[in-house]
């Protein structure tokens, strides 16, 4: 799919069809990878989790609390690279999915704050559908919407958030 190994942002957007200056018409800020990383636990596929370091110590202490609640913690999804958010997009679009409709649920490479080690897509053990709406009815949720900011997490999009982005409740963020 892309031409070289380590491909730019814009070789990613120009591949997947993004016009130029896309990010920049929605309003969009450019997401950095973070300078210190830390191994943070694994994620529901065993993988191993990758966050930003403040973010880590912060994660960590907000699972321990949660746990200690009786409401367990999932990670689907950490850090993510630019390429991984491409590939992302482009089984999306391989599925016929409108690309439009596609950067509405995925954001562009190099837009995602899964990219700054900051964000986390969360689930409960045993969620039948995982980063649906439905996960605003869990436990886990209301658990998160009265205790993840006192540990400095919030929901990064909301319902009719100004981003253009659909409504997240899975999707939470270190500020
Ligand atoms: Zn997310």
């Amino acid at each position: 799919m892309f031409q070289s190994a380590t491909p730019s942002v814009a070789e990613l957007h120009a591949a997947l069809g993004i016009p130029a200056g896309y990010a920049a018409t929605r309003g969009l800020v450019a997401q950095l990878p973070p300078p210190f990383w830390v191994e943070t636990g694994l994620d529901r596929g065993g993988r191993p989790i990758w966050l930003e370091w403040n973010a880590s110590r912060a994660f960590k202490r907000l699972t321990e609390a949660a746990q200690g609640d009786g409401v367990p913690i999932v990670v689907i999804s950490a850090y993510r690279s630019n390429v991984h958010q491409a590939r992302l997009i482009q089984r999306q679009l391989e599925r016929g999915v409108v690309l439009d409709t596609v950067l509405g649920r995925i954001a562009p490479p190099g837009y995602s704050e899964h990219h700054t080690g900051r964000a986390l897509d969360l689930s409960c053990a045993d969620e039948d559908e995982p980063l649906t709406e439905s996960f605003e009815a869990t436990i886990l949720f209301d658990w998160l919407s009265r205790h993840a900011g006192h540990f400095g997490f919030r929901l990064s999009y909301p319902r009719n958030n100004c981003l253009g982005f659909i409504y997240e409740p899975w999707h939470w963020a270190y500020a």
